[in-house]
């Protein structure tokens, strides 16, 4: 299955030479999750443990941070 972004308008696919991050919805934290709900700039959009946002839309220190594992604010 190919990984695909979950941003409006995004084009952005996961492939095995590119250098995008994707990014799971962090469905623990609720306050977090609406941030990253409305940076879809989607309606009623649900996310589910396969749903990804690519690294085109973090800023690069935050990038380092997820890749920790540790979530912070979407840009
Ligand atoms: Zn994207």
């Amino acid at each position: 299955m190919v990984q695909t972004c979950s941003v409006a308008f995004c084009k952005s696919r996961k492939t095995s030479s590119g250098d995008l991050h994707f990014f799971s919805f962090p469905l623990k934290n609720p306050d977090l999750l609406q941030h990253w709900v409305s940076a879809t700039k989607k309606d009623l959009f649900f996310p589910n443990r396969w749903s990804k946002i690519c690294s085109n839309h973090f800023l690069p220190i935050i990038i380092d941070n997820l890749l920790g594992n540790l979530y912070f604010k979407i840009e």
